[in-house]
Order: C-alpha cells, then structure tokens, then sequence
C-alpha cells in the first residue's frame, strides 16, 4: 500500500497534521492505537473553543471530520516497526502488513512514569496532576502539594502558589539552601517526612499520610512526572533524540523535520513543554512542511 504521508499515532498532533495534509488533497494514513496521553483526565482545558471538554470528544470529532475526506484513512492498531525504503519509509503493522509513505510523520506522543506511592496511580488526571495551566483553577484557594521529584519541583511548587497555600513534599529529598530561599519568598511550606500514600473519598483527594504517622491536608497533588516515548520508531529510524529534564525529545528543525530527511515528529515527542494546543500546532507544521516537501521537494 503506498500513500504521501503515513502519520503514527492519532493524538492531537497527528490528526492535526492529516486534516490538513487531507485538505490539500494529499493521500493520508493515520495508524493510531487510541490511547492519548491525556486520557485519564475527564475533561481538558485551554484548548480554544474546547476548554473543559472530555479529551475523548474532542478527538472522536477530530477523527470524524477527517475520515470525511475522500484521501484520508485511519488503521486502528500499533505501527510496530519502520524504515527508511528506496520509495520513502516502510511501516510495519504488528499484523505483518506493511505499508509506504513517500514521507513520515511521527506523533505517538509520551507515556508518564508515575512514583509507586499507595493510591497515586489511580488519581492520575483527577487529584494528581502535572499542569496548574490544564487543571488549576478547579482546586482554587484550596490546599495544594507539589511532590519533590526533581530540581525543578522547586519552580513547581512557587509557581503553583500562585492557584492556593502550597506545600513542597520533599518526600526524603534534601532542599538546597537557596532553594528553601526561593520557596520561602512564595509561602510555600516545605514537609520532609517521607509520603506513604494518599487518602480520599473515591478519586478525591484529602490528605497526604507521612511516614510518621501524620496526616497532611490537601486537595490536590501536583507531580513533574518522567515521561518516555511509546514507541521505539524514532530511535530505529536513527532520528536525533535529546534528553531533556522530564524525558526525551526529538530534535526537529522549525518545520518540524528530523535530521532524517521527510521525517517528520510532532507533539509532545518534539517539544518542551506539552499542551493540546501545541500539539495541534505541531501537527499543523508538519502536516503543511510535509506537503511542501511533497509538491516542491
Ligand atoms: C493527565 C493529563 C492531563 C492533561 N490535561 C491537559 C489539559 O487539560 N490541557 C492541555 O492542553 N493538555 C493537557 N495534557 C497534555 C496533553 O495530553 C498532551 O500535550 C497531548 O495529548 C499531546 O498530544 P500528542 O498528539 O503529542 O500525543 P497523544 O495525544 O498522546 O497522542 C498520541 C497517539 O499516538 C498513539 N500511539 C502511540 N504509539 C503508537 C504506535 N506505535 N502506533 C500507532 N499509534 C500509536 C497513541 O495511542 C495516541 O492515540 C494533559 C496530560 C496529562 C498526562
């Protein structure tokens, strides 16, 4: 099966990128195994004209107003493997089928890491966030915990004092003195008793349990989680792919490019930091850069 452009994964970048390299009339594959990174959260927020929605909904129109384009397709699976061919790239279904693209766009977007204390998992999305931008103002005015996983829990919590009174969990950590400066400017409080587990009613969010036998206050915990890619694609395609604080990031060019050329990466794989709305925007760079390419390359 060959087309222009095959695009893994179906999130928020990568419908982005088929519906306009669709409007421009151009054969598109999405392959997508339905499992956005967002989709623990009930509703998103930020996101233009969209703000509170369920992530679902928002990608279930997506999806449909793609497939109205006659050149658009969408395989629901795992792209399992890729390669560069003589025509493009060659992707590989976990079926065996194999199809091939005169160019690739790669947005299968991150899985987060979550620390393995009694009753976190679960509250994923609802009690437990990363983003005081996508879930902030619900918890306005409210006790607020930032769990300390890196150096950068620090600007974390001062910023998240800006929504409610804060308090800096260090969990065991040590806290630089400037760092105790920093927090101290903000208000936030710092507790260092190690954290046991989280209590609440349902998915709610009550009280922090410290290894002391204590109870902490709070309605929401906030947490920089570490992040890695879904899917091993970038690296078996020899794309460049940095380190950053929270996990990896592929390097691209303004077009969204790799170093590989018509290679493509979009979304929260290519960028610091994460949104829906930059999503969209990346998957609309690549989408158009891919066309160009197309059609003058
Ligand atoms: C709990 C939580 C809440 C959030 N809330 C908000 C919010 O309120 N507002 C906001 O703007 N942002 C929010 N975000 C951030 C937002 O989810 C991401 O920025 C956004 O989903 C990134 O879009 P993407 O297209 O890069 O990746 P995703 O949306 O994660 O899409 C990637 C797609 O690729 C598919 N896929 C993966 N591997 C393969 C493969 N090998 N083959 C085929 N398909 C594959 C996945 O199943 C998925 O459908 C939140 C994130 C989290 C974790």
């Amino acid at each position: 099966m060959r087309h222009d452009v095959i695009i893994v994964g179906g999130g928020f970048a990568g419908l982005a990128a088929a519906t306009y390299l669709a409007r421009a009339r151009r054969n598109v594959r999405v392959i997508d195994t339905g499992k956005p990174r967002n989709r623990f959260a009930d509703a998103s927020h930020g996101f233009l004209g969209h703000d509170g929605s369920d992530p679902r909904h928002i990608l279930a129109t997506a999806r449909k107003q793609l497939l109205a384009y006659p050149t658009a397709e969408l395989t629901e699976a795992e792209a399992s493997t890729a390669r560069i061919h003589e025509d493009g790239f060659a992707v590989a279904l976990a079926s065996g089928e194999e199809m091939v693209a005169r160019k690739l766009i790669l947005a299968f977007g991150l899985r987060d890491e979550l620390p393995a204390i009694p009753g976190l998992q679960e509250r994923w999305g609802k009690t437990v966030l990363h983003c005081p931008y996508c879930h902030g103002i619900e918890f306005s005015d409210q006790r607020l915990g930032v769990l300390y996983r890196t150096p950068m829990s620090v600007h974390q919590a001062s910023l998240i004092a800006e929504w409610g009174p804060t308090t800096l969990y260090l969990n065991g950590a040590e806290l630089a003195q400037e760092d105790a400066a920093t927090l101290a400017a903000r208000d936030v409080k710092v507790e260092p008793a190690p954290v046991t587990g989280l209590i609440g009613d349902g998915l709610g969010l009550s009280a922090l349990a410290l290894g002391d036998g204590r109870h902490s206050a709070i309605a929401a915990l906030y947490i920089a989680p570490r992040s890695c890619f879904t899917s091993p694609l970038a690296d078996d395609l020899g794309a460049e792919i940095e380190q950053g604080p929270l996990g990896p990031v592929i390097r691209t060019d303004a077009d969204k490019m790799t170093a590989i050329p018509g290679l493509y990466a979009a979304g929260d794989i290519a960028r610091m930091p994460h949104s829906v709305s930059w999503a969209v925007a990346d998957g609309v760079t690549a989408g158009t850069s891919a066309h160009r390419a197309l059609v003058f390359g």
